[in-house]
């Protein structure tokens, strides 16, 4: 698959462009995403940082205590992007801002030790 990987915010100002190869598609279970995107458990694909751009507006940067860079749209809120120094040349993206998310189901879960009792693992055991 080599088409772009489009997405973009709920109220539409904020759209985006990537490229693959998308390198992750994870389930993330930690306190830290549950809390920013106010979700139950947040699904993530990864592409290189290079292979990603904003193509129309521009999102407000949360840094986090974790010392992240979490993106989201000024206006409507949506949570778009996640980047930790510790592995920059690497962007995650919202899996739920894409605009075909059913192309990318999760296939491991990250921090499974931080889940809701009432989440059920993806993939168990075969990350
Ligand atoms: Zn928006
Ligand atoms: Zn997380």
């Amino acid at each position: 698959m080599s088409d772009p990987i489009l997405g973009g915010c709920y109220c539409g100002k904020i759209r985006f462009e990537a490229n693959p190869p998308v390198l992750y598609q994870a389930y993330c279970h930690c306190d830290n995403c549950r809390k920013a995107i106010g979700a139950q458990v947040v699904a993530w694909i990864t592409v290189e940082s290079s292979k990603f751009k904003y193509t129309q507006g521009t999102p407000k940067t949360y840094h986090t205590e974790t010392t992240a860079d979490r993106t989201f749209c000024p206006d409507c809120g949506s949570s778009l992007t996640y980047v930790h120094p510790d592995r920059s040349t690497h962007v995650d993206i919202v899996t739920g801002s894409l605009d075909h998310p059913e192309c990318y189901p999760p296939n491991r879960d990250v921090f499974p030790e931080e889940k809701l009792p009432w989440i059920s693992l993806c993939n168990q055991g075969r990350a």
